[in-house]
């Protein structure tokens, strides 16, 4: 895809707020500056109109005033007219403008022009024919309940004046609208840095992972679940680039493992058929040849099983069963390797009795078998291999524990993998593949419980792992 139409996060945070911008400021400067305006035009008709009640209740309606003696009134509406910032007109009922606080008009007959304002309550922005210099609101209240006098009482405020006013708070809401926006937009910027940028990282780091390259780690230094996330995918990171590393040490290892026990079958075989080995000692090599074939046995199972586990899931078939019993078994069928080394096996169970776990018994067979054999290869002649149990609560502790050569302390994360041999280990025995321990790991593993070492070099190793008595 092109790259400029291509979405980023980013640019729809930005369209979001753009569009955001142009669809509120639309509805401020239409709906908002109409609401502002007839909020102060009503407000100010109102004001004049309760000016004018006032006046009509307290003065003009309270005296007996006729034509002449209403304008000892005068000075005092033109005080009012002042208060209130409006012009006050008392016209009689024939026309005649008597008092105009302005005294532009005094005298002139509204009759004269267009005079049906006088009957409309509230006029909006008129000059009233010309009789006002410019645009205003205009209330007119009748003068109803006076005895002598029957007319109107009119005010009326300069519309400019009301305008200024729409203007003023107009502006106070647009500056408002600004200020919002802006915050709004200091929120988009954060919400762009903490969260877009990173995941930008993220996106660009893991899209230039590969497999058998170095792939450099995603620099993401904050504790969130961004920085996590991107912990994690440098792990994966790491774990590909060791990928191809992996697989040719994987097929280095099985190549050598096969080809010297296949060389000796051969160069054996082959000195037989040529009779370069006399009959009488034919028995010897066919023992060797008989020998490395166990060997190459042996790690074909162990290959199969290996290859089988990979596939994530191992199929567990679990019931119960007796853990004494099965390490009682488990040492009778090493007792002859044992008494070759002349190493004891030794058992140590928490109870007579037989003490039930819930397990798959033909693995936990092998994983007993794997630690077992290793314990009795790894240890001096003349020694002893304990093998004991514990509970604590619903989980059952088996130790496997020798005197032998040790494990050093750098190699003890590592027993763990494929094909790994401690060189220390390396002269003891040459059979192991390196699959045992993993293959035992696993076994634990898809049972969801653990399996630990504990080690000194040239004192013994103690291997443990748990499973859940049976219920
Ligand atoms: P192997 O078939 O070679 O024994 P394992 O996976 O069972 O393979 O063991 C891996 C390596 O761990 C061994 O080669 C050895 O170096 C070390 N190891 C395992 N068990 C012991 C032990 N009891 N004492 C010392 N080293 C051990």
């Amino acid at each position: 895809m092109n790259k400029y139409l291509k979405t980023t996060l980013g640019r729809k945070l930005l369209a979001f707020y753009l569009a955001m911008f142009a669809i509120t400021f639309y509805l401020i400067s239409t709906f908002g500056h109409q609401y502002i305006s007839d909020r102060v035009y009503s407000e100010s008709a109102d004001n004049l109109r309760s000016v004018g009640i006032t006046l009509l209740g307290t003065h003009i309606n309270q005296q007996r005033y006729t034509k002449t003696t209403i304008l000892s009134f005068q000075d005092q509406l033109k005080m009012a007219a002042e208060a209130a910032e409006c012009r006050i007109l008392i016209i009689c009922n024939d026309g005649d403008i008597i008092i105009d606080t302005t005294g532009k008009k005094t005298g002139y007959n509204v009759y004269l022009g267009e005079a049906s304002f006088l009957h409309d309550e509230y006029v909006k922005n008129t000059t009233l024919n010309g009789l006002l210099e410019t645009e205003s609101i205009v209330i007119s209240l009748p003068m109803e309940q006076n005895a002598y006098l029957n007319g109107y009482l009119v005010m009326t405020q300069s519309a400019s004046y009301v305008k200024n006013r729409v203007t003023y708070y107009s502006n106070i809401l647009t500056t408002f609208y600004y200020l919002i926006m802006a915050i709004v937009g200091f929120v988009f910027l954060l919400i762009y840095i903490f969260n877009v940028r990173p995941l930008r990282k993220l996106r660009n780091g893991a899209k230039d992972f590969s497999i058998n390259h170095e792939n450099p780690p995603i620099l993401i230094k904050s504790n969130d679940e961004y920085g996590e996330l991107a912990r994690t995918l440098n792990v994966i990171g790491e774990e590909l680039s060791k990928f191809d590393d992996y697989q040719r040490k994987f097929i280095s290892n099985i190549s050598h493992d096969f080809r010297s026990p296949l060389t000796n079958i051969q160069g054996y075989v082959q000195a037989m058929k040529d009779g370069i080995i006399p009959v009488d000692n034919q028995k010897k090599y066919l023992d060797i040849i008989l020998y490395e074939t166990e060997r190459l046995t042996k790690l074909t199972s162990n290959l199969i099983d290996v290859n089988n586990y990979d596939r994530d899931n191992i199929l567990l078939d679990p019931e119960n069963f007796d853990i004494h019993e099965a390490i009682r078994k488990t040492c009778d069928s090493l007792e002859g390797t044992a008494d070759r080394k002349q190493i004891k096996l030794e058992t140590l169970f928490c109870q007579q009795e037989p003490l039930l776990v819930f397990a798959d018994h033909a693995k936990i067979l092998q994983v007993l078998h794997n630690l077992i054999d290793n314990a009795i290869k790894f240890s001096n002649p003349d020694s002893a291999v304990c093998i004991s149990t514990r509970t604590k609560g619903e989980k059952v502790f088996i130790s496997v524990k020798d005197s032998g050569i040790g494990i050093p302390k750098d190699d003890l994360g590592l027993i763990w993998d494929r094909f790994y041999k401690t060189d220390l280990s390396r002269g003891k025995d040459k059979l192991g593949s390196g699959l045992g321990l993993s293959i035992s790991k696993e076994i634990i593993n898809a049972h969801r419980q653990t399996i630990n070492v504990v080690s000194t070099v040239g004192v013994g190793s103690e291997f443990v792992f748990t499973l859940s008595r049976a219920q």
